[in-house]
């Protein structure tokens, strides 16, 4: 992981355990609906120094790193967790949707696993929310993974493949709803093609606080590439990516699930901080490169899900 990069996550640990003192400060006589995520995410007590940090709504990691706290995280560096110490750590259960539109005639059976219809997308979200869940963000879970910095106590995350226009017009207003935020994976050759997002409904997201990660330009098996692959499925569409948004580009979602070894250093090379697979075993040398996830099927009840998260994770 490049230094600046770890100095990133570093400082939202610290950010996050400063708010975590902050937020118990202000625990008694607040309510709990008007609370972000963050602010709501973290139980424990701060051991950090805080004068050095911005105020908590101040989130442009990027630009507001004082000089004091990038000195002060470089003590912290060496405590970056071994890949044992990252899988030995309880998993946050990370839900995959595809679709999100009422099923149709022509759909296969097998496509309805990817294809949830929008009442009971609602009923999952609701679930979720009902249920106490609070939804977390990658660098959340990254810094959560790296130096085990605090997360909400029941945290979820909320992925989307493949860029289909109801993930726009159904889901984003959905979890918004109950002030949750979910992660888009976009497959770049898709982009503006009708029934997908277009490039302005994909920035719009990035500015609503959702997050916008890679999903390669067409969708080819990343196990299959070779030399200028690397350059058409990653390099070019994580550019394409940080010019829609304006930010960089660092999350990506394996198609199919499917990954190697091999890839890993590939993506790492390209910037990619974390790498979602699906639900097989995760990478013993490199846990952050295979995070797991399952997904949510479109035949699935709210109780079959919550019992899929409860096992899966
Ligand atoms: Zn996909």
């Amino acid at each position: 992981m490049h230094l600046y990069r770890l100095s990133r996550i570093l400082f939202l640990a610290a950010l996050l355990s400063s708010i975590a003192g902050l937020s118990s400060c202000l625990q008694e006589g607040k309510t709990a609906d008007s609370q972000s995520p963050i602010e709501t995410a973290v139980p424990v007590a701060a051991e950090n120094d805080t004068t050095a940090l911005p105020a908590p709504d101040s989130l442009d990691l990027q630009a507001a790193i004082p000089a004091e706290s990038i000195q002060s995280t470089a003590v912290v560096v060496s405590s970056i967790a071994d890949a044992e110490t990252i899988i030995a750590r309880k998993q946050v259960p990370i839900l995959c949707y595809h679709q999100v539109r009422d099923w149709r005639e022509k759909d296969s059976k097998q496509a309805k696993d990817y294809i949830i219809p929008e009442e009971r997308f609602k009923e999952h979200i609701k679930m979720l929310a009902d249920s106490g869940y609070q939804t977390v963000l990658p660098d959340q879970l990254m810094a959560y993974l790296t130096t085990g910095a605090p997360l909400p106590e029941k945290p979820v995350m909320l992925t989307f493949d493949d860029t289909s226009l109801g993930q726009y017009t159904v889901a984003a207003p959905e979890l918004e709803k109950y002030g949750f935020k979910g992660v888009f994976f976009i497959m770049t050759v898709s982009l503006s093609r009708p029934n997908y997002m277009s490039k302005a409904q994909v920035k719009e997201l990035s500015e609503r606080g959702h997050v916008i990660g890679s999903h390669t330009w067409d969708h080819q098996n990343v196990k299959k590439y070779q030399e200028q692959d690397w350059v058409t499925q990653i390099e070019k569409p994580s550019r394409q990516l940080t010019e829609i948004t304006g930010k960089p580009t660092e999350y990506f979602a394996y198609p199919f699930g499917l990954w190697n070894p091999e890839a890993i250093p590939e993506l790492k090379q390209r910037g990619m901080v974390g790498a979602f697979q699906l639900a097989d075993k995760r990478d013993p040398q490199d846990p952050l490169h295979s995070i797991r996830r399952i997904i949510a099927s479109g035949y699935w009840s709210s109780p079959s899900l919550h019992r899929a998260m409860v096992n899966s994770f």
